[in-house]
């Protein structure tokens, strides 16, 4: 059987690839440049992503060439170039992995619908296929605790595929040409100076490091914003350049039962759970989750965007982690907790500007989880944050960054203020001020709200909509 292998910017691999593995007797590679994601105005929009998946791309081409295939790359819309290839290369079917968002089911219908030849469709972008947990009565889960214990009872995990020793290659027709992979600068791409590079071989050592010096420390040093505590594989597991299932498979294996261990698989499980809920609930792109926020009157505040999306708010925690988003494309977890805390509660500037800001520069920018993490933030999605925790800003920085290295490290203004002030500049004494070179107003800003103040207009607005 002849197979048209559409790699779609998801599982840049070749290791635990379904589609791959199960066309060994004739495989013909492919990746479409579709102009929703690589029109230079669109992909100069998610910089760091496409940055990232371009280098994967790259690398990809070069793994599957070693193994004897090629890969080609054309260049338009999916659903035309995908049903002209399958006829050109007269292949049986075509294969692919599934993406859970709605955009990319309704591309593969009309794939489907426009191919002569039939459009199968693997598991993978998940440990389970995102519809598969229900209630008892067929519902999808909105509370991630029983959703995680249905998840425990239903999920058999079994080894990754091991990459194929040799690809055997269709023969090309000498019409059809692949074109170059276009590289960043040639999207005119401005991306963060000090992003992760993608592909395959990056991902699996990252893997190897994590299990090997941090692992052990995941329960502790995950919360901890001035440690390297976490595993970083977000864009790996965001673009398949390692797959879940080989990250849950490694862990299992390599490392002994301990809290630590239990700790992250669950976060691989909070992935899941995002990814379920965006599977049953295509609507929570543009909508909240709990109808009784559709119309919160939430602030038109530019001064406080700008301040926020710069890191200029005066709350170092917060400005840090602005920062630490456009220098590297990536936020430590808790920061952006906190980061979206402050901006729904304190500024109450609408989540949607904020999680649309994320996915301009993160390079993990997963619609699942980034709408899960603002959703939770703002209070108003499945299995939220209540709206009346409020994250203190300073309490987080120092239970989170006791001794302020995540905060010195983004906002250098303060790196000479001791730990007693760094959460909280504006308390510091005149002389505590004049021995770090610190100006308030001048060279670091007065924060933007007072604290206090801003939660408490917060929660009666809050109180008093939810109520109405
Ligand atoms: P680790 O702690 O090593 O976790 C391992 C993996 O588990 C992660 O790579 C990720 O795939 C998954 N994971 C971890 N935490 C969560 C979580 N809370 N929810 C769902 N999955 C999780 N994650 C993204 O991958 N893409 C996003 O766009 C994204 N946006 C977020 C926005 C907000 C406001 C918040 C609060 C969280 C967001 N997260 C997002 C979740 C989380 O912050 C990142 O997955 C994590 O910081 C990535 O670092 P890591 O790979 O070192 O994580």
């Amino acid at each position: 059987m002849k197979r048209l292998v559409w790699f779609r910017g998801k599982d840049l691999r070749v290791d635990d690839h379904g589609p791959l593995h199960d066309a060994q007797e004739a495989a013909a590679c492919v990746f479409v440049l579709d102009p929703y994601f690589f029109a230079p105005d669109r992909a100069q929009r998610m910089a760091n992503r496409i940055a990232f998946l371009l280098e994967s791309l790259q690398e990809l081409q070069h793994t599957i060439s070693a193994l004897g295939g090629q890969l080609i790359v054309v260049a338009g819309r999916s659903q035309e170039v995908i049903p002209r290839l399958a006829r050109q290369l007269g292949v049986d079917e075509v294969v692919a992995h599934r993406w859970t968002e709605p955009f990319a089911r309704t591309r593969d219908q009309q794939v489907a619908s426009a191919l002569h030849v039939p459009f199968r469709l693997y598991e993978g972008e998940t440990l389970l296929p995102p519809g598969q947990i229900r209630t008892g009565k067929g519902s999808p889960y909105a509370v991630f605790t029983p959703y995680s214990r249905m998840f425990g009872k239903v999920f058999e995990p079994c080894p990754p595929l091991p990459a194929p020793a040799r690809i055997r290659s269709i023969r090309a027709p000498v019409e059809l040409k692949s074109v170059p992979i276009p590289t960043p600068d040639e999207l005119n791409l401005t991306t963060s100076p000090q992003r992760l590079r993608g592909g395959e071989g990056a991902a699996k050592e990252r893997l190897e490091r994590f299990i090997g010096d941090r692992m052990q420390q995941y329960d502790t040093g995950r919360d901890q914003m001035g440690l390297s505590g976490t595993s970083r594989l977000s864009q790996d597991l965001k673009f398949g350049t390692v797959s879940v299932r080989s990250v849950w498979h490694r862990v299992l294996s390599e490392v002994d039962p301990h809290p630590s261990r239990e700790a992250f698989l669950r976060e691989l499980i909070w992935r899941e759970f995002s990814h379920s809920c965006l599977w049953h609930r295509p609507s929570l792109l543009e909508t909240p989750f709990r109808d009784a926020w559709r119309d919160f009157p939430w602030a038109d505040d530019d001064e406080g965007w700008d301040k926020w999306a710069t890191g200029q708010t005066g709350f170092p925690i917060v400005d840090a982690s602005a920062r630490e988003l456009l220098a590297t494309g990536f936020v430590h977890n808790r920061a952006r907790m906190v980061s979206a805390s402050f901006l729904t509660k304190h500024l109450r500037i609408d989540f949607r500007r904020g999680e649309a800001h994320y996915m301009t520069h993160l390079t993990d920018g997963d619609w699942a989880q980034n709408t899960a993490g603002w959703q939770w933030a703002a209070g108003c999605g499945c299995d939220a944050q209540p709206y009346f925790r409020v994250f203190n800003p300073m309490r987080q920085g120092e239970r989170f960054d006791p001794e302020g290295d995540y905060v010195r490290k983004w906002v250098p203004e303060l790196s000479k203020l001791s730990n007693r002030y760094i959460h909280a500049p504006w308390t510091a004494p005149k002389d505590c001020l004049d021995a770090a070179g610190l100006v308030l107003g001048e060279t670091y800003p007065h924060p933007v709200v007072d604290h206090a103040t801003a939660r408490n207009e917060y929660l009666e607005l809050a109180r008093n909509f939810l109520r109405s």
